[in-house]
């Protein structure tokens, strides 16, 4: 596995590979990998002749107060865990190398960033359009793989391939879970033993909802009532946003004929995490 932490080495390995014709599969991470991560490497894979892995903890989609510099970290084990996987290239770009001084251009994907985590975070879908935008320039990938864990970014990068006419295609995985439930998330490692525990509230009160639904519940009211209470028996667990959005342009809904997207982001303590359940009448 070749380590690269320079743009101006990460451009030339993709001309080179691009050269050979190989088909490039990529998969951006900010580091802390777990199953989830790997999970998208192991699509990857299957996918292109060459994967490419990057980890880079993007300062320019944190706000202020929120906690890149806490930001868990450790490049060792992400090391080893990417060799694991056959990763072929992992690049490692500094903050430096990737916002130099002056650097002055953002890209704004607009409608689908503005509900959910775009309402609560502000600036931070412009920091990830801008900073997949320019690992797409670096990497040239012929595949991009995301979670549908973070289901607004991929709707957000989706967007902006299309409405920027990159070349490459963007496939979603569904979301990892540990046993229990709870959605994989390097910021899960902030949580205590107790905090752990009362996150296990989130998934429970997504799939309460769910079930209802399969039950014939069709409106949004009843369906994310439900949930809220579920959410509420877990005093631990502070409710940012819990919505039913559309699936492509992440707009509220007042009722769910076939399909929609559960999305919620809860504050545990100190750490905010995110989950989400799709709901499709079969
Ligand atoms: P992050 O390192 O948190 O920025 O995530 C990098 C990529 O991994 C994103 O495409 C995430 O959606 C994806 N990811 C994170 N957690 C999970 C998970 N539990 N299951 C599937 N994909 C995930």
């Amino acid at each position: 596995m070749k380590v690269i932490e320079s743009v101006q080495d990460m451009k030339k390995a993709s001309q080179a590979l691009r050269a050979e014709g190989k088909k490039i599969a990529f998969v951006p991470t900010m580091g802390y990998l777990h199953e989830g991560h790997l999970s998208l490497m192991k699509k990857g894979r299957e996918a292109g002749d060459v994967l490419v892995v990057s980890i880079f903890v993007n300062p320019t989609q944190f706000g202020k107060g929120e906690d890149l510099e806490r930001y868990p970290r450790d490049l060792e084990k992400d090391k080893r865990l990417c060799k694991g996987e056959g990763v072929d290239i992992l690049f490692v770009p500094s903050a430096g190398e990737m916002y130099p001084e002056n650097y002055q251009t953002y890209v704004d994907v607009e409608k689908v960033t503005k509900n959910l985590c775009g309402l609560s975070r502000p600036g931070h879908f412009r920091g990830v359009a801008t900073v997949v935008a320019k690992l797409f320039n670096l990497v040239r990938p012929d595949y991009a793989i995301f979670g549908e864990k973070d289901f607004q970014q991929l709707v957000t990068i989706k967007r902006l391939v299309k409405d920027l006419n990159m070349d490459l295609d963007v496939i979603g995985m569904p979301i990892v879970r540990e046993a229990d439930g709870l959605a994989m998330s390097s910021r899960n490692s902030y949580l205590s033993q107790e905090e752990r525990r009362a996150a296990l509230n989130i998934y429970r009160a997504l799939r309460a909802a769910k079930k209802l639904f399969e039950e014939g519940e069709r409106s949004a009211g009843v369906l994310l009532n439900e949930a809220k209470r579920v959410i509420e028996i877990e005093p631990m667990v502070v409710l940012d946003y819990i919505k039913l959005v559309d699936v492509e342009m992440m707009e509220d809904m007042e009722r769910v004929e076939d399909e929609a997207l559960l999305a919620t982001a809860v504050r545990v303590g100190e750490t905010r995490l995110i989950d989400n359940i799709k709901l499709r009448k079969t």
